[in-house]
């Protein structure tokens, strides 16, 4: 059965997004109070919705700021609820809320301002973690922990842990729900040979982690960090971070329950060993993931410029200058070959007849042809505005001819439509084939010279050189 949807107008596109991201901003906060808590205090360890609400802003701007304090509302208002007190409660929860939107708005202005293209190599990594992180979030803490002791929820005296707290938890939140947004804006489909690649550390970094709490050996989660790393060459980072992430909440979540190495006598201790070694371990891998991405841009311009270097970018051949040493490296092989120049008829006054726009169309059209008469080991290249050549490898003159002829009759019975004209070309061909004496150079110049003499013999017929 087929249910075919009404399609969404772009504000209700926009509308239902923001949505869905509150409830997504709502089940981490829920998730991280229930899951990543420590009691009696009630402290959460990681605080991922102020990466969530990040991403909001990024993504829809402004718009995003009623949702965030939606879900910063909800999120609180349970906790925040003092018996008697309807009013006082609401009010604390509301003033939470705004300065739970007012730490990614600034974070965004900062990043605006000062790293608009984003993050993008590791040097941008700390500027990134000053500006959305250590700012915003050292002056939302610092607000959110007074409101706390202003409605009589803390004790003044418990001011500088509370801060210190939320300020780790958030900043965590924000790193690891960045690295996933940005790798999921790059492409990040998972294809078949990189299932390995996924399924390998994702069962590896889990059985470590479980022996690490089975066998009660918890220096084991020390190894998580170097496991991520060597991770981070291998997937996308939009897996990476994913799997880092899980790999986080799972550190945190045994901490939570007095599993695993960073468990001391006072909370406290615990809290801000295990804290230090996350957020350091999270600051690693996403430096790693930076510098990898840079690496692999490197490498993708070198290659382009590579291509653009070789490549005639209108008809998609090689372009002269990698022809010729193409050409000249068959020379001291004992293969046989022709070589063969190609040129289109009267090609002048088609372009003046009909336009420039045509001619480059017949141009691509005369590629396209000789392309598809070609075997992979055979070179083919644009060498001149409407000149091109054609290396036929391993072949004897008697087999190289009729592919020649195929290439000039497709080219003569074929109505060519552009620009909504038709028009009909020829083309001539001079060809000449290889000798154990004779270099490159000389039998392009052979092709050459036979090519003028089908020109001569009155255009559309192929001349082989003769002595
Ligand atoms: P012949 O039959 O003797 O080969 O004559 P022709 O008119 O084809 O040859 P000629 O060398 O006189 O003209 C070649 C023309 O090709 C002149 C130039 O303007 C045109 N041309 C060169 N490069 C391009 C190109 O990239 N696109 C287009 N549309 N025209 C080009
Ligand atoms: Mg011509
Ligand atoms: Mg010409």
């Amino acid at each position: 059965m087929n249910i075919r949807l009404a399609p969404l107008s772009p504000s209700w596109r926009t509308r239902f997004a923001l949505a869905l991201a509150c409830l997504c901003y709502y089940l981490t906060g829920w998730l991280g109070q229930t899951l990543f808590s420590l009691q009696p205090a009630n402290i959460t360890l990681i605080w991922l919705p102020s990466g969530i609400a990040l991403i909001m802003l990024l993504n829809w701007g402004m718009r995003a700021l009623p949702w965030i304090c939606l879900g910063s509302f909800m999120l609180n208002v349970k906790g925040m609820m003092m018996e008697g007190a309807l009013l006082p409660s609401l009010s604390h929860t509301a003033i939470a809320a705004l300065i739970d939107a007012l730490a990614p708005a600034l974070a965004l202005r900062l990043l605006q301002g000062f790293l608009p293209l984003g993050v993008h190599n590791a040097n941008d990594l700390i500027k990134f973690v000053v500006l959305a992180g250590v700012l915003p979030i050292s002056l939302s803490s610092l607000l959110l922990a007074w409101n706390l002791v202003l409605g009589h929820y803390i004790p003044g005296s418990a001011l500088p842990g509370m801060v210190k707290m939320l300020f780790l938890a958030d900043i965590l939140g924000i790193l690891l729900m960045y690295q996933i947004y940005v790798g999921w804006q790059e492409p990040h489909a998972l294809r078949i040979a990189q299932l390995r690649h996924i399924i390998l550390p994702g069962v590896g970094l889990s059985l470590f982690a479980l022996l690490g709490l089975g066998l009660q050996a918890g220096w084991l989660f020390y190894l998580l960090p170097p496991l991520l790393i060597v991770l981070a060459f291998e997937v996308s980072r939009f897996y990476l971070g994913i799997f880092s992430s899980l790999a986080m909440l799972f550190m945190i979540l045994a901490t939570a329950h007095g599993l695993g190495p960073f468990i001391h006598l006072t909370q406290e201790e615990t809290n801000t060993e295990m804290m230090a070694f996350v957020l350091s371990s999270a600051l690693t891998i996403f430096g790693v993931s930076l510098q990898r991405a840079q690496l692999r841009r490197t490498e993708q311009d070198k290659q382009t410029a590579e291509k653009e270097a070789s490549y005639d970018p209108l008809s998609g051949l090689l372009n002269r200058r990698a022809f010729m040493p193409q050409l000249a490296r068959l020379a001291g092989q004992a293969r046989p070959y022709c070589v063969a120049m190609l040129d289109i008829d009267n090609f002048k006054s088609i372009n003046d007849t009909h336009g420039h726009r045509v001619g480059d169309r017949v141009i691509q059209t005369l590629a396209q042809i000789i392309h598809n008469h070609c075997r992979s080991q055979d070179i083919t290249a644009r060498i001149g505005g409407e000149e091109f050549a054609l290396v036929l490898i391993d072949i004897s003159p008697a087999d190289a001819l009729p592919v020649l002829e195929r290439i000039r009759s497709t080219l003569a019975n074929m109505s060519i439509v552009a620009e909504q004209q038709t028009l009909y070309c020829t083309l001539s061909i001079g060809w000449a084939e290889s000798a154990p004496t004779l270099d490159g150079d000389t039998l392009l110049h052979h092709a050459d010279l036979a090519l003028y003499q089908a020109k001569a013999a009155g255009k559309n017929c192929i001349v082989k050189f003769a002595g």
